[in-house]
């Protein structure tokens, strides 16, 4: 088990973050108000995108490198790869709702 000391860059808080990877399954915690709610936060996600820069206290110096073997061929990179895919497809019917909305000013007022 990995676990680290984070300061929350909007409370300033610190908290306690683990990552326990066992074959494809990772398990994560955060003692943030999020995380005990047993809703993904950002601290875990930021740590797991290799932003190093909320770590407080005694810092591993392979930590950049525990921290990247977490993601690859686990369960959590298999669903934040499907809501890649979700919030793209949110982004593409952004676009589409405003070029429609474009296409209806054009043929309400001609
Ligand atoms: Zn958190």
């Amino acid at each position: 088990m990995l676990e680290l000391l984070i300061e929350s860059s909007s409370s300033g808080e610190h908290y306690a973050v683990t990552f326990t990877r066992e074959g494809t399954n990772l398990r994560t915690s955060c003692t943030c108000p999020a995380g005990q709610k047993g809703i993904h936060c950002k601290h875990r996600l930021s740590l797991l995108a290799g932003d190093l820069s909320s770590i407080v206290g005694e810092v591993p110096a392979d930590i950049g490198a525990q921290l990247a073997a977490l993601l690859p061929g686990s369960d959590v990179e298999r669903v934040l790869e499907q809501l890649r895919v979700a919030e793209a497809g949110v982004t593409a019917a952004q676009a589409e709702v405003k070029r429609v909305k474009k296409a209806l000013d054009r043929v309400m007022h001609s």
